[in-house]
Parts: C-alpha cells; sequence; structure tokens
C-alpha cells in the first residue's frame, strides 16, 4: 500500500506507477515547515502592502471605507446586485433586525459574449436586468420603509473583481480576473459606470455602496455573527478581507475611524513565485490563462482551475502510458474540460472497486477504457491537487487570524477580549507577533491564547463563501489541518470557519445601509 494517499490501494500498480505517483505527491505535499514559510511570506507582505510599498508586495491591501462592522439590529430594504462569475443576481433584501432578515432574488446569466464585450455593453444589461427585476417582482410593494426617504431605490454592488477604492461608492477597477475581461473597465470608477448604465436606461435607482465580494461576506456574517473578523471566498476564485486597526493602514492619509475592512486581494500573492511552490502543471495552467502572471496562489486555490491542473497532471501520466494505457481523449484533450466538480464527484467515491468514477470518465470525459488502478490513481490526484488548495487556504487564514492578533493588528484590541492567560498556548512555539515588535502595555494586550479573563474563549468567526468550501469533499477538515498546524492544536476553539448564506447579498445590503447611515 502506498502511504501519500488516505484511500487503500485495491488493485495492483506497477513501480512505474508507484514511482510517479510518489514523485507527484512529493511536489504536491506542503509540509508544515513549507506552511510556515509561505505564512511568513504572506505576513510580510500584507505589511509592506499595508505600507503602500507594492514593489516588494503583490497584495494589494486595499482599504475599503468600510468602517464598522454590522451587529444584527439594522433595518430597511436595499436593492443587491452581486456580480463575479456566470450568473449576475439582483436581490431585494430587507433588514429586520434581531439578526433577521428576508429577500427576494433573481439570477441572471451572464453570456460568454457578455464576458468580453465592451463594459458599456455588459453594464447595460445590469442595468435592464434591475430594471426587469423591478417591475416583474413588484419590488415596490415589498419595501418596507424607503432609507432615503425618496423612492429612489438604494442599491449595494457586490463587484467581485480588485477594485481601489477612494470611497465607499467610488472604485477604480485594478485587473479582471476568472475569466472576464471587457475592455473601458480597467482604469476606470466601477460605480460611475454602472450608475451612468442605470440613467441611460431610465432605472431610478442610486448606487450607494461597492463591495468586494469577501467584504460583503464579512458584513454578511457579522450581522448574523458577532466577533466576525475575517471574510473570505473559496469558490470560482479566492481572496479574503478583514478588520484592520486603521492607524496601520499607512496608505491612507487622514483616516477617522478606529477600523476598517481591507481588501487583501490574496489571489495575487506572490505572483513572481518566489516562495510559492508552484509545479509545471501550474505553471503550464498560467501561461495558458488569460491573465498569465497575476493570481497565481488563486490558480493553486480556486474552482476555475483546479480541474485544469489536474488534467493537465492526467495527460502527462498517459503520456508517459502510466494511465488508460497511453490514452486520451478529444474531452480530455480540450482546455478547461475537466471540471473541479469532477474532482468533488471523484473524490466523493469511496467505493472499493469506483464504478462511479468510471461513470464519470466515460460520460463526462469520453474516456471508455479504465481500469481499476487507472481509477486509483486519477483519485489520487485529485486528492493532491485538492488537499494542496485547501492546506494553501488554510495558510492564507493563518496569516490574517495571525496579523489580527499581532500588536499592530485589530483582534486583540479595541472591543475584542482576547486576553493573555500564561502557559495556553494558541500558536505552539510560534507566535504570531513579529519579533521587533513591542507590545505597549495596557494597550494591545497581546496574546498567545484566546482565553479571556474568565478563561473563556473567544472564537474568531470567518464567514466564507464559495463553491469549493461549500460542496468539495474534506475542504474545511483538511483546512483545519492546516490551521491546527500553523495556529495551534487550539485552532477548532480559536477559528469557527462558517458559512455565510448569500454573503454577497446581504453584505451588499449592509454596506448600501451603512453608506446612506454616514452620508445622509
Ligand atoms: C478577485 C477578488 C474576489 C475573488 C473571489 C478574485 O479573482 O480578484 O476580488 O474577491 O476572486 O471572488
Ligand atoms: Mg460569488
Amino acid at each position: 500500500s502506498v502511504s501519500f494517499t488516505h484511500t487503500k490501494h485495491h488493485a495492483k500498480w506497477s513501480d512505474k506507477q508507484t514511482e510517479a505517483l510518489a514523485k507527484l505527491a512529493k511536489e504536491f505535499t506542503l509540509s508544515t515547515a513549507q506552511l510556515e514559510h509561505l505564512t511568513s511570506a504572506f505576513l510580510d507582505q500584507m505589511q509592506s502592502g499595508l505600507a503602500g510599498d507594492h514593489k516588494s508586495s503583490d497584495l494589494a491591501m486595499i482599504p475599503t471605507f468600510v468602517a464598522g462592522r454590522p451587529d444584527g439590529h439594522e433595518r430597511g430594504s436595499y436593492l443587491a446586485l452581486d456580480l463575479g462569475g456566470t450568473n449576475l443576481r439582483v436581490c431585494l433584501i430587507t433588514l429586520k433586525g434581531n439578526h433577521e432578515l428576508e429577500s427576494h432574488s433573481r439570477a441572471f446569466k451572464v453570456s460568454d459574449h457578455l464576458q468580453e464585450a465592451h463594459i458599456s455593453e455588459l453594464m447595460d444589461f445590469i442595468a435592464i436586468s434591475i430594471k426587469e427585476f423591478i417591475t416583474s417582482e413588484h419590488i415596490s410593494s415589498k419595501i418596507v420603509e424607503h432609507p432615503s426617504g425618496s423612492d429612489t431605490l438604494e442599491l449595494g454592488f457586490t463587484f467581485s473583481f480588485p477594485v481601489t477604492q477612494t470611497a465607499i461608492d467610488a472604485g477604480m477597477l485594478l485587473r479582471w480576473t476568472k475569466g472576464f475581461s471587457c475592455p473601458g473597465a480597467v482604469g476606470n470608477d466601477i460605480v460611475q459606470l454602472l450608475q451612468e448604465a442605470l440613467n441611460r436606461n431610465e432605472v431610478n435607482v442610486h448606487v450607494a455602496a461597492l463591495v468586494n465580494d469577501t467584504v460583503g461576506t464579512l458584513l454578511a456574517h457579522s450581522y448574523k455573527h458577532p466577533n466576525t473578523f475575517i471574510g473570505a471566498i473559496f469558490g470560482t476564485g479566492t481572496n479574503g478581507a478583514y478588520v484592520e486597526a486603521t492607524r496601520s493602514i499607512k496608505t491612507m492619509s487622514h483616516p477617522t475611524a478606529k477600523e476598517m475592512i481591507v481588501n487583501i486581494e490574496w489571489g495575487n500573492f506572490d505572483k513572481d513565485k518566489r516562495v510559492l511552490p508552484v509545479t509545471p502543471f501550474d505553471n503550464k495552467l498560467d501561461r495558458e490563462s488569460i491573465n498569465p502572471g497575476v493570481h497565481v496562489f488563486e490558480k493553486m486555490i480556486s474552482g476555475m482551475y483546479l480541474g485544469e491542473i489536474t488534467r493537465n497532471i492526467l495527460l502527462h501520466l498517459i503520456d508517459h502510458r502510466l494511465l488508460f494505457d497511453g490514452t486520451s481523449s478529444q474531452k480530455l484533450n480540450t482546455h478547461w474540460a475537466f471540471e473541479t466538480k469532477f474532482m468533488s464527484q471523484i473524490e466523493s467515491d469511496t467505493s472499493a472497486t469506483l464504478i462511479p468514477i468510471a461513470q464519470i470518465l466515460e460520460q463526462e470525459l469520453g474516456i471508455y477504457l479504465n481500469t481499476q488502478v487507472d481509477r486509483e490513481i486519477v483519485k489520487a490526484v485529485c486528492q493532491m491537487v485538492g488537499k494542496r488548495a485547501a492546506r494553501l487556504s488554510a495558510m492564507a487564514t493563518a496569516a490574517v487570524v495571525r496579523r489580527g492578533l499581532s500588536v499592530e493588528g485589530h483582534f486583540a484590541g479595541h472591543g475584542y477580549p482576547l486576553k493573555l492567560s500564561e502557559g495556553d498556548h494558541v500558536f505552539g512555539a510560534r507566535t504570531g507577533v513579529h519579533k521587533n515588535e513591542t507590545a505597549t502595555e495596557g494597550v494591545h494586550e497581546r496574546t498567545d491564547s484566546a482565553v479571556d479573563h474568565g478563561g473563556n474563549l473567544q472564537q474568531i468567526n470567518v464567514g466564507i463563501d464559495g463553491s469549493v468550501f461549500e460542496h468539495y469533499p474534506h475542504f474545511k477538515e483538511r483546512m483545519f489541518e492546516g490551521l491546527t498546524e500553523l495556529l495551534g492544536p487550539r485552532a477548532k476553539e480559536l477559528v469557527a470557519l462558517g458559512i455565510a448564506t448569500d454573503g454577497s447579498g446581504v453584505g451588499a445590503a449592509l454596506a448600501a445601509l451603512i453608506a446612506t447611515k454616514h452620508c445622509r
């Protein structure tokens, strides 16, 4: 039996197969030491990103102008827009206070054509979809109270791409990701582009706020769960946002609030591959993508890419005559044709004979001749790629937790009752405090544990959205394995990973509320 997978092999692998898989496993396995190394690089890049030193950081660390978090008492009806993948969703969210809400929504398909059409065409499509939603759903009758007092609807826009914000309702697109490439958008104000389209199409809606999906997720989770400090997406793409101490955001000139949500844009971590253990399979994927050389980290983690990495590995094994007797299929030879969804299905098969995997290979990929050894190998490959993704996700999450708990961070400081209890190590031997930092006594009572004076543990809530986190088998458990290695044996008590239901929709509504409350 071979020890690098969790499945027992029932069939007999050849020596060459065993050897090749062991070599791959070596490339794809991330040791605790490697994760630790990546975590410190990530922390360094967070720090230089916050300082505005973008020569030494690939992390944009974007101040979002969202200061403060909801506590669940917020009320009012808002339109919410969610654009980030193949669907555009328009929602009406009614926040009812008491952590409760009601939502109506409708999805509109964003065609392949629209994903690369001129931005004005995409924005017109959005405006018309909103118009359709408002009329067909009789929205005006569902509105409990108009926050602005006029009959203009206030809208929050969750836009899941990197935008450098200059206000909660203004921001410039930095670059497209995840298959979008509409000309006319990069460098322009997304809110303005949408507002103009709404006006052009005579839709009486005001764009009050623009947020990244990670920010929306953080806000939405916070409405339901106190102590939410991080929002993360593990879906088509990946990214995280967290609550930072405004004094630590050196790129902001006149901060007024104490805390602000920062959009990390962690998909772009270490884009020059200085520390990331990329394999030839990752490099191939990157080269052949529509955005080569950026978001390299995202390409090792998120749903848009995992299947393609797996496909590259399978083809490599086929070319060495170690899989499917050296024969591929037209489908398997097709760029992007191996979906991450297939990996989920393959990893879910725990039967001895792996017949369900045979069905996927046949029906989805046109591979009709597959032996049990073939199926075991395919499953082992999926496990390697899936596990690496989860461990890298854990690494990013652990880095943000450590940052938040450091003396410069915000989790243990204002309003968060984390207190030091000696001898109770959450980080094990490794602490989250940078070596050159000294805690100011009384103010930033830095802690290596998450136990308060009364001995109570104060958990850090992480709101998470995305298909990979929700549907990929073992993803959460694998993340917790990594978190435990990086945060210590009590990681599960320190950090709660929760699904933020409709984070993007509810988050956009909350952002609109925050914006209109502050402006009026
Ligand atoms: C984008 C982020 C987004 C993430 C998850 C990435 O490709 O750059 O802005 O948060 O995908 O949707
Ligand atoms: Mg989304």
